[in-house]
């Protein structure tokens, strides 16, 4: 039996990442995945890299990551994300820069009889594009196909969705449960554990199950000591205010 519990855009939340690692026990997981941005905008980078580390078997890179890390340039940042990513490499050790330079942002694995894609942005570009629109998941199923696989995770949005075809079109639906089904093209997002942007505050995550069916999950956690943590520590005031709208 092997349930996998499925995390992104964690950001630096140390409050949103303990209570999805405290709900994904109480689950019984046997393995988490991480889709990337363990850092940037929240006040906790150095924790949410040691609890990662720890907890996590697979993890990706995000752009924050690797924006952090040098990899990438910031000048596609808007002004609050790069402000976050200099303060958060002003935290961080040598060693966990070097961490989170090595992380890649997409990875094909086999998992319950499955290859599944696991990417942080859209295959299409991994490190930078959101898949938001139907048009969007279209054009990733392509990338997909090109990768020979039918399933991907998926995260960056911070926007909880499954991007499946319906009648010949490909439609964004955001069920709380979902059955993937053998050589049907499906993208799903489990939403972001430390900056949800789907006005819905609480952190989120996926539960995978080994017959393939998916729950998307929920769960509460202090968004007020979150805030009052990048308030404190001189981060964008802004980075403070969305955690309370979720978006
Ligand atoms: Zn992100």
């Amino acid at each position: 039996m092997k349930k996998i519990g499925i995390i992104s855009d964690i950001h630096g939340n140390l409050h949103s990442f303990e209570s999805v690692i405290s709900a994904l026990g109480k689950e019984g997981v046997d393995e988490v995945w991480c889709l990337g941005d363990i850092v940037g905008y929240g006040a906790f980078p150095r924790e949410c890299i040691e609890l990662a580390k720890e907890t996590c078997s697979i993890i990706l890179g995000g752009n924050h990551d690797l924006a952090v890390a040098s990899k990438i340039s910031l000048s596609e940042f808007n002004y609050e994300a790069r402000e976050a990513v200099e303060w958060t490499v002003e935290q961080l050790e040598e060693s966990e820069i070097k961490f989170l330079g090595e992380l890649e942002p997409i990875k094909k694995i086999s998992v319950l009889n499955f290859t599944v894609l696991l990417s942080h942005g859209s295959p299409v570009n991994p490190v930078w594009e959101y898949v938001f629109t139907g048009a969007d998941a279209a054009r990733a199923f392509y990338a997909m196909e090109a990768e020979g696989v039918s399933i991907c995770f998926l995260g960056h949005s911070h926007v909880q969705m499954v991007a499946a075809e319906r009648n010949g079109e490909v439609a964004i639906e955001r069920p709380e449960k979902f059955s993937i089904e053998k050589n049907k093209m499906v993208i799903l997002n489990p939403g972001s554990v430390g900056q949800p942007r789907d006005y819905d505050p609480r952190a989120a995550y996926i539960v995978l199950h080994n017959d393939y069916q998916i729950e998307f999950r929920r769960v509460e956690y202090d968004v007020d000591a979150a805030a009052k943590a990048i308030v404190e520590a001189g981060l964008p005031p802004f980075l403070a205010a969305r955690l309370k709208t979720g978006y």
